[in-house]
């Protein structure tokens, strides 16, 4: 928003202990802030504690994490310990939550294109199951059967136009159901047997201004009032879905929960208290707002370049983290121990990759850099490990926990070639030759005669 300060990107460890954990892994690596997680986790839930609970009383709100921005066990167990739930769309996801202990409906199913393998296990584990689609409803009863609960995702189409690059207009988004299907969906579901309702949109991404956001809850708001008043059936949660924005520029908005929470409170008074069909729980699952901002990408330079631009080459690609490369998206750098240096060199900061697009930053003002410099790239706590890929055969890094205590807790170990190489099979050999031994001399193998 025009007038707002700058946010001020600090880094929560310092070069020494770097250095210390360098000294038995090798950069790159994530490094996640368990404090500064459960911190922000406390905030949400403090800032929703006015939603109301199946009992009218107030304890009604839940995140359910989207496990697809940061999945990890031991964060996954972090998150629990704070009262999230989990928000899962694929069967590794629901094993994740099962594998922390989450169970039933601490797990929502929010999958699209789903197979029948993937309801079957969501309903043996309890998940609430939040379908995509109308015909999705024959199929769950063939593959799985109908149960108590069940949810459905709605997609307002052209009613709602604040789409962004990323998650695009819902109108042209594959996922949900339309205004009149949606209205069909709950009453068929009734019929096949479902008993409890919810409904659930998940319209915008990274949004950070909060009366976009509030939009949304005002608009499924809505809807719940007129699902009520057409089909006499009440949902007995609200899921918002995910969304909720963070800066990843020092010039970019910090969303003010406490400020979004209160205009969802005003949005549910005037809608839900006011139509006569409170309680009704409010719920979310957001993935990027709960770990995006504790995660750092550490890595160092290897190379300095200059050519028509300069460049600085880590050891980190877009393996590690792919969205700049993928939307252009801006991540800070902090170049450690140069961060009062003046910021007077422009770099292009790329990986290793055979892909021009491989940049974490372009025309980036930085100190001047050096190889060997130690850089951190912020907001890698969602969406960035996970997106990982092994194009060019690149692998993908290790994970720290930042404990209490200033502690490192490895929670992935860094994949090794043998890692790259464990779904072949080609005449039994584990490729290691070429790591272990020296390269051999070349002489052409002798070919055999046909
Ligand atoms: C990705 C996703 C989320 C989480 O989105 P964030 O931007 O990480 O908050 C939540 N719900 C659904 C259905 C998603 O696809």
């Amino acid at each position: 928003m025009p007038g707002e300060k700058p946010i001020k990107k600090t880094v929560p460890f310092t070069r020494t202990q770097i250095e210390k954990l360098e000294k038995e892994y090798p950069t790159p690596f994530h490094i996640y802030d368990e404090e500064a997680i459960r911190a922000g986790a406390r905030r949400l839930s403090k800032a929703f504690s006015w939603v109301p609970g199946p009992d009218g009383k107030k304890g009604g709100f839940l995140n359910y994490f989207a496990v697809k921005a940061l999945p990890n066990p031991y964060i996954l167990r972090v998150l629990k310990e704070e009262g999230m739930g989990a928000d899962c769309s694929s069967l590794p996801e629901l094993q994740l939550a099962d594998a922390v202990g989450m169970k039933g409906e601490d797990i929502m199913f929010t999958s699209n294109d789903t197979p029948a393998e993937e309801f079957v296990v969501a309903k043996k584990l309890g998940a609430i199951i939040n379908l995509d689609d109308i015909t999705h409803l024959d199929f769950l009863e063939k593959c799985a059967g109908i149960p108590r609960l069940i949810c459905f995702r709605y997609n307002p189409g052209e009613e709602y136009c604040h789409g962004n690059t990323i998650i695009g207009n819902p109108d042209e988004a594959k996922y949900g159901l339309t205004h009149d299907q949606i209205l069909k969906a709950y009453k068929m579901a009734q019929k096949k047997g479902a008993k409890r309702f919810g409904l659930h949109a998940m319209i915008v991404s990274n949004q950070r201004d909060e009366e976009i956001l509030a939009d949304a809850a005002r608009l499924l708001f809505g809807l719940a009032a007129e699902i009520h008043e057409k089909t006499g059936i009440t949902p007995e949660f609200i899921n918002l879905g995910g969304g909720v924005g963070i800066p990843y520029s020092p010039a970019d908005h910090l969303v003010d929960i406490e400020v979004f929470a209160r205009k969802v409170h005003e949005a549910y008074k005037e809608n839900i208290v006011e139509n006569g069909i409170a309680p009704i729980r409010v719920v979310m699952e957001n993935g990027r707002a709960i770990t995006g901002p504790y995660g750092y990408l550490v890595s160092r330079v290897r190379h300095v370049a200059k050519k028509h631009r300069d460049y600085v080459g880590l050891d980190a690609c877009m393996a590690n983290l792919m969205r700049p490369a993928l939307y252009g998206a801006y991540h800070h750098i902090t170049v450690m121990g140069k961060e009062k240096k003046p910021l007077n060199h422009v770099y292009d900061v790329t990986g290793s990759l055979c892909e021009n697009n491989d940049k974490f930053a372009v025309q980036r003002f930085l100190p001047e850099i050096t190889p060997g410099d130690l850089m951190v790239i912020h907001e890698s706590g969602a969406h960035g490990h996970a997106m990982g890929f092994n194009y060019n055969g690149k692998l993908r890094s290790a994970e720290f926990l930042m404990q209490a205590g200033g502690k490192f807790k490895l929670i992935r170990r860094a994949e090794t070639a043998n890692d790259y190489f464990a779904t072949l099979d080609f005449k039994g050999s584990d490729f290691s030759g070429l790591a272990k031994k020296k390269a051999p001399a070349a002489t052409p193998a002798k070919s055999k005669k046909q």
